[in-house]
């Protein structure tokens, strides 16, 4: 999505990293941001997979990367219909079906509530024990 994302900002003339920041600053901290909540989901990810492939406990790991995710996914497809401003909201480009798709993170594979209750579980019981 981000690579797509990028893909469509230069189709319409704008480096997000290039571009004179007088007038896109704003754009370049959002899309900062947006790189470094992808890489913080993405090594969620990994180190969960690391932890299982390893044999330990890895169920605190996994559900924080499924819940995290999902709000990236979220934000992040967010962001990039904003950036691509009116447009972005069409069907012209595929911001839109993006932005649709991630809501889906939400729910299935358990939802973000289910999710939370498991973290909130498994630290309830490490500080309990
Ligand atoms: C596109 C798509 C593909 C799917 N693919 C599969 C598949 O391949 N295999 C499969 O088995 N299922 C699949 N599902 C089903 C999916 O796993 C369920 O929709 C999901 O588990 C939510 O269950 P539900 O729809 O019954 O909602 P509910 O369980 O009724 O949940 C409704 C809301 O209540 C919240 N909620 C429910 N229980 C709690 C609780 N204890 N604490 C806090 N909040 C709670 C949920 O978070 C949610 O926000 C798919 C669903 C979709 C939409």
């Amino acid at each position: 999505m981000f690579q797509t994302k990028l893909f469509w900002l230069k189709a319409f003339g704008i480096d997000a990293y290039t571009y004179d920041s007088k007038h896109f600053k704003g754009i370049q901290h959002q899309v900062s941001s947006a790189a470094t909540e992808i890489e913080a989901a993405r090594l969620l990810v990994y180190n969960a997979a690391r932890l299982k492939e390893s044999n330990l406990p890895y169920i605190k790991q996994a559900a924080m990367a499924k819940w995290y995710s999902s709000v990236v996914a979220t934000n992040v497809t967010s962001k990039v219909v904003e950036w691509l401003g009116g447009v972005g909201f069409t069907k012209e480009f595929p911001a839109e079906k993006y932005y649709r798709d991630c809501k889906i993170g939400t729910i299935y594979e358990g939802t973000s509530n289910v999710q939370l209750n498991t973290i909130a579980k498994l630290v309830d019981a490490e500080y309990r024990s």
